[in-house]
């Protein structure tokens, strides 16, 4: 049996449960219908049902917020290395199911099994590295004055919401939640309408190893009536968002008027920049990986290159030659390096930039066009001789499309990198060390790699600027967001005290 057909058959083996009685939300250890009944997730691969699940309005956000309200003294006050030793056995029980979480995944995404199966493990990592977090997260400061010792500690800032998009769903869900309940949070998620499944995993996984029941609960649904019932409920005090920009601004209004924190990852049209002195061969292993890996539904993804003219002819076409050799196909055939587009509205958008691109006056050079009509599968593309000012250079596509623009000397790679809405990543390629140093103090983003590739290190911190989010996450940063600093004074004499009306 083929590598494919035994995937296939394991993956029908984890799927039986939720085609039987479907994704219920899970409120307070309790698994519990939608009281806005239920509604179907698809599969992109060959767009059949997969499964109903529970569709959630404001009255299941009540009760999950309710139960995340109550469960939160006892988890705040537990004892930090209880807190941590339950962390990681979520992270043993997430990589013993690491195998069911890829699977669904790909099923319920079209993410590839060979990126999917790192990010099931990634998601474990994230648990792991914040449960080693835990014990330090309330340390302060002294801050000695003539008259009081000045003591700081970090209290958890209660129960949070916590929302997430389809892309990379797992990791993303536990890059936010992991560090919340590390911090002594309660968290009501609320994951993408799109990609269900391995919510769900993550919540039953998380009971199983031990967390308290309405510690985490989850409550599918849609953003305009679940999405937005979390923003707007007076029991959670801050929402942990990851999606689009433009949503980003309905979930600090929606937030306005109960004082939320928000913590924003949003969008981005990253530039990869690479200069005619850089190890070229690198720079196109990098430039192919990070726009063509994960679908191109990445937000991290470098979908704009910015190409040193002297060197543009014939980078273009070695990346021809790459991208119309990559494989595109069965999401769990380890072979694939690219399956199909999310959603069907997701393909139609994605597939809407090839005449934009056209229209416009650029070239398609790579793909451009849809493959069958089983799923939704496109070929990765290529768009060249075009200007940073076209719509293929300035609206995030989030799919295998890459715009590529020449530019002739540094100032204007410049420019043109910091000429966007968006500022979440940029990537560097040249080896003059003073012209690094310059351009990163210059471009506009919250993570710059020079002469690599995106390579997360949890402790650094991720986030964008402009309209690519507020706030970081990692490390420390993280626990910024979840928690409140707090500041008590302790007199250590008998100063004086001014009296009025003595
Ligand atoms: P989206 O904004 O459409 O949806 C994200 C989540 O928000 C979903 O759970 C959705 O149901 C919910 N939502 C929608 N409307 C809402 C509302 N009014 N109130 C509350 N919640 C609402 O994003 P998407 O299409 O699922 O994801 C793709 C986007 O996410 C891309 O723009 C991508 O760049 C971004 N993203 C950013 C990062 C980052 O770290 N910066 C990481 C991954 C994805």
């Amino acid at each position: 049996m083929s590598a494919l057909a035994q995937n296939i058959e394991k993956l029908n083996g984890y799927l039986d449960r939720f085609r039987d009685s479907g994704i219920p939300n899970r409120i307070n250890g309790v698994d519990a219908a939608g009281s806005g009944g239920a509604f179907q997730t698809t599969s992109p691969v060959d767009k059949s049902v997969i499964c109903n699940v529970a569709h959630g309005t404001a009255a299941d956000v009540d009760a999950a917020a309710q139960a995340a309200s109550d469960a939160f003294p006892a988890w705040r006050d537990m004892p930090a290395l209880e807190r941590k030793k339950i962390l990681i056995n979520v992270a043993e029980a997430i990589e013993a199911r690491a195998e069911e979480i890829a699977l669904c995944e790909c099923w319920d995404t079209g993410q590839t099994l060979r990126f999917m199966s790192k990010a099931a493990l990634r998601g474990a990592e994230n648990f792991r590295y914040f449960a080693d977090q835990v014990v330090q997260a309330r340390d302060g400061q002294h801050l000695k004055s003539p008259t009081l010792m000045n003591v700081t500690t970090r209290v958890p800032i209660g129960p949070v919401g916590v929302i997430t998009p389809w892309n990379t769903p797992f990791m993303l869900s536990t890059w936010k939640i992991a560090p919340a309940l590390a911090a002594g949070c309660t968290v009501v998620h609320k994951p993408a309408e799109a990609s269900p499944l391995t919510a769900r995993l993550l919540v039953e996984i998380a009971e199983e190893a031990g967390l308290p029941p309405g510690v985490l609960n989850t409550v599918n649904g849609f953003g305009e009536d679940a999405g937005k019932a979390l923003c707007e409920h007076p029991k959670l005090k801050a929402i942990a968002f990851v999606g689009e920009s433009r949503t980003g601004s309905l979930i600090v209004k929606q937030g306005a008027d109960t004082h939320k924190r928000n913590h924003l990852e949003l969008g981005g049209k990253n530039p990869v920049i690479v200069f005619d002195d850089a190890d070229l061969d690198r720079a196109l292993d990098a430039v192919i990986f990070m726009i063509y890996s994960i679908n191109g539904e990445r937000c991290t993804s470098s979908s704009r290159l910015l190409i040193h003219d002297t060197i543009k002819e014939e980078f273009e076409a070695k990346l021809i030659e790459r991208v119309n050799n990559i494989k595109v196909g069965h999401p769990l055939d380890p072979a694939t390096e690219i399956g199909p587009l999310v959603t069907e509205e997701h393909f139609n958008k994605v597939t809407s930039y090839f005449e934009i691109a056209k229209t416009d006056g650029a070239t398609v050079a790579a793909g451009g066009e849809k493959i069958g009509d089983e799923g939704y599968f496109v070929r990765p593309t290529l768009f060249t001789n075009a200007t940073n000012d076209m719509r293929i250079a300035q609206e995030e596509i989030f799919g295998p499309v890459l715009t590529s623009i020449p530019f002739s000397h540094e100032d204007e790679a410049l420019q043109m990198a910091n000429d966007t809405d968006y500022g979440l990543t940029g990537y560097l390629w040249t080896n003059d060390l003073t012209r690094a140093l310059r351009f990163t103090e210059r471009l506009e983003a919250g993570m710059i790699w020079v002469n690599s590739e995106n390579v997360r290190h949890l402790p650094t911190p991720f986030g964008g600027v402009k309209a690519s989010g507020i706030g970081r996450d990692g490390g420390d940063w993280s626990f910024e967001f979840y928690m409140e600093q707090k500041h008590i004074g302790f007199a250590t004499g008998q100063h004086k005290i001014m009296r009025l009306g003595a």
